[in-house]
Protein backbone atom coordinates (compact mmCIF):
# COMPACT_ATOMS: atom_id res chain seq x y z
CA UNK A 1 0.00 0.00 0.00
CA UNK A 2 2.57 2.00 1.01
CA UNK A 3 4.03 1.91 -2.64
CA UNK A 4 1.02 2.47 -4.62
CA UNK A 5 0.92 6.08 -2.56
CA UNK A 6 4.81 7.08 -3.80
CA UNK A 7 3.97 6.08 -7.59
CA UNK A 8 0.66 8.31 -7.05
CA UNK A 9 2.33 11.57 -5.77
CA UNK A 10 4.92 11.00 -8.61
CA UNK A 11 3.18 11.10 -11.22
CA UNK A 12 1.44 13.98 -9.47
CA UNK A 13 4.26 15.94 -9.11
CA UNK A 14 5.32 15.45 -12.91
CA UNK A 15 2.13 16.42 -13.85
CA UNK A 16 2.69 19.45 -11.97
CA UNK A 17 6.15 20.12 -12.58
CA UNK A 18 5.16 19.29 -16.55
CA UNK A 19 2.70 22.22 -16.61
CA UNK A 20 4.21 24.77 -14.73
CA UNK A 21 7.57 24.09 -17.26
CA UNK A 22 4.95 24.51 -19.68
CA UNK A 23 3.74 27.85 -19.05
CA UNK A 24 6.54 29.07 -18.37
CA UNK A 25 7.96 27.83 -21.90
CA UNK A 26 4.89 30.26 -23.30
CA UNK A 27 4.49 32.85 -21.10
CA UNK A 28 4.69 35.12 -20.19
CA UNK A 29 4.09 37.65 -23.74
CA UNK A 30 5.00 41.15 -23.90
CA UNK A 31 2.35 43.77 -23.59
CA UNK A 32 3.00 44.82 -26.83
CA UNK A 33 2.86 41.16 -28.31
CA UNK A 34 -0.20 40.37 -27.06
CA UNK A 35 -1.89 44.07 -27.92
CA UNK A 36 -2.69 44.48 -24.18
CA UNK A 37 -4.37 48.01 -24.32
CA UNK A 38 -5.38 50.22 -20.80
CA UNK A 39 -8.82 50.33 -22.57
CA UNK A 40 -11.53 48.06 -22.35
CA UNK A 41 -12.65 45.41 -25.65
CA UNK A 42 -15.91 45.67 -27.56
CA UNK A 43 -18.77 44.66 -25.25
CA UNK A 44 -17.07 45.49 -21.85
CA UNK A 45 -14.57 42.73 -22.66
CA UNK A 46 -12.04 43.84 -19.96
CA UNK A 47 -8.91 42.02 -17.72
CA UNK A 48 -11.20 42.55 -14.75
CA UNK A 49 -13.30 39.92 -15.93
CA UNK A 50 -10.75 37.67 -18.01
CA UNK A 51 -9.92 34.11 -17.19
CA UNK A 52 -5.96 35.06 -17.09
CA UNK A 53 -6.44 37.63 -14.67
CA UNK A 54 -4.87 37.47 -11.39
CA UNK A 55 -6.19 40.41 -9.43
CA UNK A 56 -4.35 41.75 -5.94
CA UNK A 57 -6.69 40.58 -3.14
CA UNK A 58 -4.74 42.34 -0.59
CA UNK A 59 -5.48 45.74 -2.81
CA UNK A 60 -8.21 45.64 -5.25
CA UNK A 61 -7.24 49.05 -6.39
CA UNK A 62 -4.24 48.10 -7.28
CA UNK A 63 -3.30 46.55 -11.33
CA UNK A 64 -3.05 42.62 -11.08
CA UNK A 65 -1.40 40.28 -13.13
CA UNK A 66 -1.80 37.88 -15.83
CA UNK A 67 -1.42 34.59 -16.51
CA UNK A 68 -0.30 35.39 -19.79
CA UNK A 69 0.79 39.04 -20.44
CA UNK A 70 3.68 40.15 -18.22
CA UNK A 71 3.93 43.46 -15.97
CA UNK A 72 1.03 45.12 -14.41
CA UNK A 73 -2.10 44.69 -15.73
CA UNK A 74 -4.91 47.23 -15.32
CA UNK A 75 -8.25 45.33 -14.92
CA UNK A 76 -9.94 47.60 -17.52
CA UNK A 77 -7.50 46.49 -19.89
CA UNK A 78 -7.97 44.29 -22.55
CA UNK A 79 -5.57 41.91 -25.20
CA UNK A 80 -5.92 39.47 -28.18
CA UNK A 81 -5.88 37.03 -25.60
CA UNK A 82 -9.06 38.03 -23.45
CA UNK A 83 -11.52 34.99 -22.52
CA UNK A 84 -14.50 35.81 -20.38
CA UNK A 85 -14.88 34.39 -17.25
S1 LIG B 1 -5.16 37.53 -21.13
FE1 LIG B 1 -5.28 39.66 -21.84
S2 LIG B 1 -7.39 40.27 -21.39
FE2 LIG B 1 -6.92 38.45 -20.14
S3 LIG B 1 -6.14 39.23 -18.17
FE3 LIG B 1 -4.39 38.86 -19.49
S4 LIG B 1 -3.99 40.84 -20.43
FE4 LIG B 1 -6.07 40.91 -19.66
Amino acid sequence: MPKRRRVTLGLGGFVWLASTRALRADAPESPQAAGYTIHPGANGDDCGNCVFFLPDHAAPARPGRCQLVAGPIIPSGHCFFYARR
